[in-house]
């Protein structure tokens, strides 16, 4: 029998992740940047404010410029070198680092129908943070791919940006993951049937954690994925995550604690089960009417 490849299968699972308030407290641009270069982040942000109010700029397009033009940076480049060595400076939310990634594996690997149905699970980070700090980071060998702003360089340094990911075109992403059209050379318009899909939105999870989720979440919640809201372990249920469970944007929201045992982990694994568990009712079902087929 010819051998079927995973995009006939559908056994993916995808986790996908916001990064900012979602693996990591704050911003990761304040955490890095805006630290290194003694900036104000009140001041900064104001100024990216001013150029979305006086000039119309999109407004992580209005960021984008600042981190190139404002006069710190003016003197001193943010090239390439400097944002791999703040890379290392990121924070992470509990567990992010020691260990979350390998314990998902091996709590994949104990699931028998994951062996019989050879189901894997790939990690991604949609962000509108900056593409060469998450590149740099730690956690980066966990991702199949990261998605984040990028600028073109010329000479270690940042010249334009050649990809802006914002709120409402993060949606894009999840298109890509779900098609398997990854490279943002290949075009994602074209019909794909259901079937023929990589990772079909019902075996992907979104992760996520404010109003800047919330197109993706709603993507997730119409196409028949799954959407989880997390806030700060530090604090209390923001009201954005109320609202997003409210309006059924999200099905389950708990801290942004990646532990082992925190609530995060158990809600995780039960909608990993729940993939799992459709995944292969519909392959062994699909293997019955194969040997039917064949032996009519
Ligand atoms: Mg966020």
């Amino acid at each position: 029998m010819k051998k079927k490849s995973a995009k006939d299968l559908q056994n993916i699972i995808a986790i996908v992740y916001d990064f900012d308030g979602t693996l990591a407290p704050g911003n990761m641009q304040e955490e890095t940047i805006f630290r290194e270069y003694g900036i104000d982040k009140r001041k900064f942000w104001a100024k990216s404010r001013a150029l979305v109010r006086q000039k119309g700029y999109e407004s992580t397009l209005a960021y984008l410029r600042l981190l190139i033009s404002d006069p710190v940076f003016k003197e001193r480049p943010l090239d390439r070198k400097t944002l791999k060595r703040l890379a290392t400076q990121l924070p992470y939310y509990p567990g992010v680092t020691q260990g979350y990634f390998r314990q998902l594996t091996s709590f994949m690997n104990k699931i028998p129908e994951v062996r019989e149905w050879g189901i894997t699970v790939e990690h991604y980070i949609i962000s509108s943070g900056l593409s060469e700090l998450l590149d740099g980071a730690s956690i980066r060998k966990h991702f199949k791919k990261i998605y984040a702003c990028e600028y073109d360089y010329e000479n270690g340094r940042p010249v334009f940006p050649k990809l802006v990911i914002n709120d409402t075109n993060k949606t894009q992403f999840l298109f890509r993951i779900n098609k398997g059209k990854l490279e943002l050379s290949e075009g994602i318009n074209q019909h794909m049937p259901a079937g023929k899909r990589r990772i079909p939105f019902a075996n992907m999870i979104y992760i996520g954690d404010g109003v800047t989720d919330v197109p993706s979440m709603t993507v997730m919640n119409k196409s028949g994925g799954h959407a989880i809201a997390v806030y700060d372990p530090n604090g209390k249920v923001p009201r954005e995550v109320k609202k997003m469970i409210a309006e059924k944007r999200a099905e389950h929201f708990a801290p942004a604690d990646f532990r082992r045992g925190s609530l995060l982990i158990k809600i995780l694994h039960r909608t990993l089960k729940q993939i799992i568990h459709s995944i292969s009712f519909r392959l062994s079902s699909r293997r019955s009417s194969d040997w039917v087929r064949r032996h009519w």
